[in-house]
């Protein structure tokens, strides 16, 4: 074993975390759910999120048989929603593929969908003791600060070197705990902003903490000037109802509920007249701003408060949303940002 690798299980015995909830009944779909959750999002937020997720599909014959729209709603609020719809066809790929079984190799688990490679060697280091390396967010900033592995790690050759050093300080015993130990020293002690040196097993050993230049670790991801785009949404209100209409499984926000869109102001009139819906009262809200990875969206909400007719929703495509007493479904950040914001219309 290295002394880099030593240091670390040192440290994790005394000062690691042991009680997180997927750590507490270390079951292959357990530490899947949370690896998938936990990529993007930080422990603290997605504790909430496990739980509820695990209390609702406590194993992945549940959540295989579960309606996309329960899951996405169980999602909704953590972002980065292929993660939700990936985890939903892998658990049904389960079933009708493995028996119910999780694959307990990387090259086996690489092909199902959402899993790469990194979540494929924690799964396979945590729940069946592999030999897999991991390189998730953590892992990368504490190996690019202690070995000073310049450039952005979402780089082809800096990612390259930085599997290489991940591969070779891996151990072959207690391959679980080294794991669990390095992801927890990149998520509590060589976090992003405020690294906690004087509490790191590598304070003598770290490249960027003796040359001071931490603050240069991980590499930027090279800047790009942002396109902006805009749309205008409409909230066809009735009755404290809103209309909603499902996106289509795959591109953005896929298989998530929004208001309908239309290009400019002037074109609410013929997205009214296509719903065939009828307006009473028109306000247009403030514009605001929703930034994705590769772009701002401009949204200008126009709340139309609308007269009954004998429309009746689509079903599976539409759905008139009762704000008062929400149904289980998987909403948008800025839909459910919108509808926060909405007036309440109960004195009208
Ligand atoms: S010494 Fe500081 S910068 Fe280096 S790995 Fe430890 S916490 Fe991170």
């Amino acid at each position: 074993m290295t002394s880099f690798a030593k240091q670390l299980l040192d440290w994790f015995d005394q000062h690691g975390r042991k009680s997180l909830p997927w750590q507490t009944d270390k079951t292959p779909y357990r530490v899947w759910v949370s690896e998938i959750m936990l990529q993007q999002t930080q422990v603290a937020t997605v504790i909430p999120y496990f739980k509820k997720f695990l209390g609702r599909f406590p194993a992945v014959d549940e959540l295989a048989a579960a309606t996309e729209d329960e899951v996405l709603h169980l999602w909704t609020g953590l972002g980065y929603y292929a993660r939700a719809r990936n985890l939903h066809i892998t658990a049904k790929k389960i079933m009708a593929a493995h028996n119910g079984e999780f694959p307990a190799t990387v090259d086996e688990l690489i092909t199902l969908p959402g899993i790469g490679r990194s979540t494929a060697g924690a799964i396979a280091a945590i729940c069946h003791d592999t030999h897999a390396a991991i390189l998730d967010g953590n892992v990368k900033r504490v190996l690019a600060r202690h070995f000073t592995i310049d450039g952005w790690p979402g780089g082809t050759e800096t990612q390259k070197l930085l599997w290489k050093k991940a591969e070779a300080l891996t151990p072959h015993d207690r391959i679980a705990d080294y794991t669990q130990a390095i992801m927890d020293l990149g998520a509590t002690v060589c976090t992003r902003s405020a690294p906690d040196c004087p509490a790191c097993p590598y304070f003598n050993s770290c490249g960027a903490r003796i040359n001071g230049t931490i603050g240069q670790y991980p590499g930027k991801k090279p800047k790009k000037v942002m396109p902006l785009k805009s749309t205008v949404m409409l909230i066809a209100e009735l009755n404290r109802n809103v209309l909603l209409q499902k996106r289509p499984s795959k591109g953005l926000w896929g298989g998530l509920w929004s208001f309908p869109e239309c290009e400019s102001v002037n074109a609410i009139d013929s997205l009214l007249q296509s719903l065939n819906l009828e307006e009473l009262e028109r306000t247009v809200m403030p514009q605001f701003r929703h930034t994705f990875t590769h772009y701002h969206l401009d949204i200008e909400p126009v709340r139309v408060i609308v007269r009954e007719t004998n429309r009746i929703a689509e079903p599976g495509e539409e759905i008139w949303f009762n704000v008062s007493a929400p149904q289980l479904i998987g909403l948008t950040k800025p839909v459910t940002k919108m509808l926060a914001e909405l007036p309440d219309n109960e004195a009208q």
